[in-house]
């Protein structure tokens, strides 16, 4: 592998629409738990909206999930709860209970250095008694479904008299689930002096029409994507695969496409360390590049992998920064960029120096609402494949064996070895048996079947290009490699001597 270099100044220094967590103003204890959940840097939603809702206005955000958009009103909601008073300070509206309890866990994990600081989701099909023990315990952040709210209110178990900010997430599923009627009653019964909040996706008119009865001079987010235009000699594919699959498709695309050389992106820090280790643990030398390594340490992995002292290199958008590698093989996205100019950065790694690069992104759940939208500013189809399969996989190494055979048997230097072959044939094995027992003893092994990989993605069963069918039940949010992680199998074996095996 040889990787040329490109000067330094050819690399984008900042990510415009990404700002430090320090640069918030935000309490010690919330950049402490950002900083452990290893978020880099904020979204553009966050940098956007995070500072408004903390001066206090009524804010209307339109992103969708995927965005950041959960933590850009939790981070803001956690500061505003005074942990010492055990009243309901922020009530936040979601349409699902996947929702309330996805929300429920970021402010769990946001709020982990906030002493004291009690939330708790309520949804329907849940038992009541368990939800009325929870509230009576005293919760400062209630995260909700609009018909059980409702019900805890006609029962007098939800008290709204402190609420000091309500959050209607997702808002424009909530209405289309037809909860208009109820979402109208809580936000009757909080406070009028209260901040709202609104996240939805779409500003259709009868989110106006709520936001205009229920809000006071709401300050308007909306990230504006412009269309940036992508490496021409990349080839874009996706990949739709199950959250906890993505580590085996991965190690199936390495293999099949036998790569030497690639850059994997992932959002957080804990997925480039999750990643990197799972790599490690199947075989493949693998690298890690976040912000939370010190700068000579950082430095010595880039320099490795501009030698090509390593494979794969895993790293977060704001550590890759400085990466001054110009011809990979591969880019990975493990995790979707947040905006299309990261995406465009991110794949602009390959396909460089007037060489084909490959580009490939693993989506999962609502994922694919965001590559639609990355499809349509960078005005590129990505093409869809399908993970290969292990038959594919032993296909395409087959025909790579074969070929270095016939070179071998052509090149003539393999006389020295001949003794021990005429060894074993005199001791009756055919020809075809022992250099079959050869091939065998030195293949690498395959990578096990995968019923998660090898089962259809539970997908949005959707026309390409047009409207999607139905939302997902979930939101897929990653919670680490561990569970789709090392199993994937050890990619090679170490022979006798200690050589790499392919
Ligand atoms: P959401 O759009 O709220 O569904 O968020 C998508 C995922 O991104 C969640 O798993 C968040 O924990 C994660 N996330 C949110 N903000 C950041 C950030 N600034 N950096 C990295 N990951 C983030």
């Amino acid at each position: 592998m040889s990787k040329s270099e490109i000067p330094q100044s050819a690399e984008r220094q900042a990510r415009p629409g990404h700002v430090p967590f320090a640069s918030l103003g935000l309490s010690p204890q919330l950049l402490k738990a950002v900083e452990r959940l290893g978020f880099e840097e904020t979204s553009p939603i966050q940098s956007s909206a995070i500072p408004l809702i903390m001066e206090g206005h009524d804010v209307v955000g339109q992103s969708e999930t995927g965005s950041g958009k959960t933590a850009a009103f939790c981070i803001p909601a956690i500061e505003r709860v005074d942990a010492s008073v055990p009243s309901v300070q922020v009530l936040i509206l979601v349409p699902t209970r996947e929702l309330a309890t996805q929300v429920a866990d970021e402010v769990h994990k946001l709020a982990a250095f906030k002493k004291g600081l009690r939330s708790v989701p309520i949804y329907g099909g849940a038992p009541y008694e368990r939800q009325f023990a929870e509230l009576q315990r005293g919760a400062h952040i209630v995260v909700g479904t609009p018909g059980r709210l409702n019900d805890h209110m006609a029962r007098n178990t939800l008290d709204l008299s402190a609420v000091r900010m309500l959050v209607l997430d997702e808002a424009d599923r909530m209405l289309d689930m037809g909860f208009r009627e109820d979402i109208e009653k809580i936000l009757a019964a909080a406070p009028a002096d209260r901040q709202t909040v609104f996240f939805s996706a779409t500003i259709s008119p009868s989110i106006q029409s709520l936001v205009r009865g229920h809000s006071r001079e709401p300050k308007t987010v909306r990230i504006e994507q412009r269309v940036v235009t992508g490496p021409p000699l990349v080839d874009q594919v996706y990949y739709e695969v199950r959250h906890h699959a993505k580590f085996d498709a991965l190690s199936r695309l390495i293999d099949f496409y036998d790569v030497k050389s690639g850059l994997i992106f992932c959002n957080t820090q804990q997925m480039v360390e999750e990643l990197a280790d799972a790599l490690v643990a199947r075989g493949c030398s693998a690298e890690r590049l976040h912000g939370g390594m010190a700068q000579a340490q950082r430095t010595r992995v880039m320099s490795k992998f501009k030698n090509a002292a390593c494979e794969f290199l895993v790293a977060t958008d704001v550590a890759a920064r400085g990466i001054d590698v110009n011809d990979l093989e591969l880019v990975v996205n493990y995790d979707l960029p947040y905006d299309v100019e990261d995406y465009v950065h991110r794949i602009g790694r390959t396909g460089r120096a007037g060489r084909k690069g490959r580009a490939v992104t693993l989506v999962s759940g609502a994922g694919i609402y965001k590559l639609q939208s990355i499809e349509r500013f960078t005005k590129t189809r990505i093409r869809r494949e399908q993970v290969p399969s292990v038959e594919a996989v032993e296909d395409r190494r087959s025909g790579a064996l074969f070929e270095k055979l016939r070179a071998t048997l052509e090149g003539n230097g393999y006389a020295r070895q001949a003794p021990v072959v005429e060894r074993l044939l005199e001791q009756g094995y055919t020809p075809t048996d022992v250099a079959a027992a050869i091939l065998h003893y030195f293949a690498a092994p395959l990578p096990p079947r995968s019923e998660a990989v090898d089962a259809p993605a539970p997908a949005l069963q959707r026309e390409r290009g047009g409207k999607p069918q139905g939302k997902p039940a979930a939101r897929d949010h990653h919670r680490g490699a561990k569970k789709g992680g090392p199993k994937g199998g050890p990619r090679r074996r170490y022979g006798p001597g200690g050589q790499k095996q392919r």
